[in-house]
């Protein structure tokens, strides 16, 4: 069962308001095995929706339209409904009658606006709206679906789940789409892809790549007669994935690195500082979003100064002077000196320059050391990281997150070098 999304309202394509609706929608019919090839957004004008109507009609089973039902001169999508099924607007005293009803309850008169949305095609049926005023609209024409449903969100989502999904569930005969995503850490997009482009052209289940900042996810989606076929085609292509990535996916669906890190950490009772110039506490704010963190992260440093480096941490003054702050040896000096005046198990040391300034041509924009040190010893990485100031900080923390992740399952900086 195919269906279209049609989302009306000027306000959508001036981009004053973004389409929630139309997402939420999407993730639901999805959810039960309707396949969306079309979304259309329109104006409020009325030519136009009954064209997107036509051609929607003319190629979907199920047509839903979003919006445009309200009381106001530019909510038109009832008169667009009325003329593409060729019938008239009818008042529904039934209708009329609720809406006197909802206003008087508050005290006050339905004025003929209110009252324009008691007026249907005589084949509509109107779908009651708890929530609100304007009353959805079901049409069965030829085959073909066609729901029109208010656009307050507070008034669409309940619509939708409890009015439109049941009653498509009943005629799509079951059919489920099911979908895991896979977080990979440490790869790039087109390194990772190249590794499943023969997956990638699978029509059933389906691999799609999403490069994210600082990792990339592969979605496997599978449609199936029911939950645990879907499951098991999943399975199966997931184990075809693992063979070749197995060693940049840190975890699956909505785990984030930073979680992965923490559980790692209780798990081998091992802790955590962190020293920070250039990402300026990004890191550790986000090892503390995990809730539970303080079992394993002990505390941070942000030393952006030279004298903060070396009063806190303990960097040598020669350090600095010869090598400057964003270099090897003082990402490796600021992870051992927060370890040792930290008393943790890792340090993590970070420095680099995040610009938009600062850089030269021997340190440009983007250059950043990351240090990771344990008892076994530390590993300091160089590298060049893309972006403006604020996706440098987040792919430095990504970067040190990654090192850590593999440190811990390496089992020691030691054995991560060699690596
Ligand atoms: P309408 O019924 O088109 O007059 O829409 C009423 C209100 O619902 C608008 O002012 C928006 O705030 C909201 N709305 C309409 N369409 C959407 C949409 N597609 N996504 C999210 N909100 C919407
Ligand atoms: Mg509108």
């Amino acid at each position: 069962m195919t269906c279209e999304i049609i989302s009306i309202g000027t306000e959508l394509l001036l981009g004053q308001i973004v389409d929630t609706n139309a997402a939420f929608l999407s993730r639901q019919l999805a959810a039960i095995g309707v396949q969306v090839f079309w979304r259309t957004t329109v104006g409020d004008n009325r030519e136009r929706i009954v064209a997107a109507l036509q051609s929607a009609l003319a190629r979907a089973d199920v047509v839903i339209t979003i919006g445009g039902l309200g009381p106001t001169e530019d909510d038109l999508t009832r008169e667009a409904i009325a003329e593409v099924l060729g019938e008239p607007l009818e008042y529904d005293p039934e209708l009329g009658e609720h809406l006197k009803r909802l206003f008087a309850a508050r005290g006050r008169e339905a004025t003929p606006a209110q009252l324009r949305q008691a007026y249907r095609p005589p084949s509509a049926t109107p779908i009651p709206n708890p929530h609100g005023t304007a009353p959805g609209l079901r049409i069965v024409r030829d085959n073909h679906w066609l729901f029109a449903l208010p656009g307050p969100p507070n008034e669409f989502e309940p619509m939708v789940r409890e009015q439109v999904i049941p009653t498509l569930m009943s005629l799509t005969q079951g059919e489920v789409i099911r979908s895991r995503v896979l977080c990979l850490c440490g790869i790039g997009e087109a390194d990772a892809e190249a590794q499943v482009q023969d997956l990638v052209r699978s029509a059933n289940p389906t691999l799609a790549p999403l490069a994210k900042l600082g990792e990339v996810h592969l979605r496997i989606t599978a449609r199936a007669a029911s939950i645990d076929e879907a499951e098991q085609m999943i399975a199966q292509m997931e184990r075809t994935i693992r063979e070749r990535l197995g060693a940049y996916i840190y975890g699956t669906d909505d785990t984030t690195l930073e979680q992965v890190v923490v559980n790692l950490l209780r798990e081998h009772g091992q802790s955590l500082a962190t020293a920070e110039s250039c990402t300026g506490g990004l890191l550790s704010h986000r090892i503390t979003e995990v809730p539970g963190s303080s079992d394993v992260f002990i505390g941070g440093i942000v030393a952006y100064s030279n004298a903060v480096k070396q009063r806190e941490l303990g960097v040598p003054q020669e350090v600095l002077t010869e090598y400057g702050a964003v270099s090897e040896p003082t990402a490796r000096a600021m992870a051992e000196g927060v370890r040792a005046r930290l008393g943790s198990h890792w340090g993590i040391g970070i420095t680099g320059i995040a610009g938009p300034s600062g850089g030269t041509p021997e340190k440009p924009v983007g250059l950043v050391y990351i240090g990771l040190s344990d008892p076994t010893g530390t590993l300091v990485t160089r590298h060049l990281l893309l972006g403006d100031r604020q996706a440098v900080k987040w792919r430095a923390s990504q970067v040190a997150l990654t090192l850590l992740w593999r440190g811990i399952l390496k089992g020691g900086c030691a054995s991560l070098s060699q690596s």
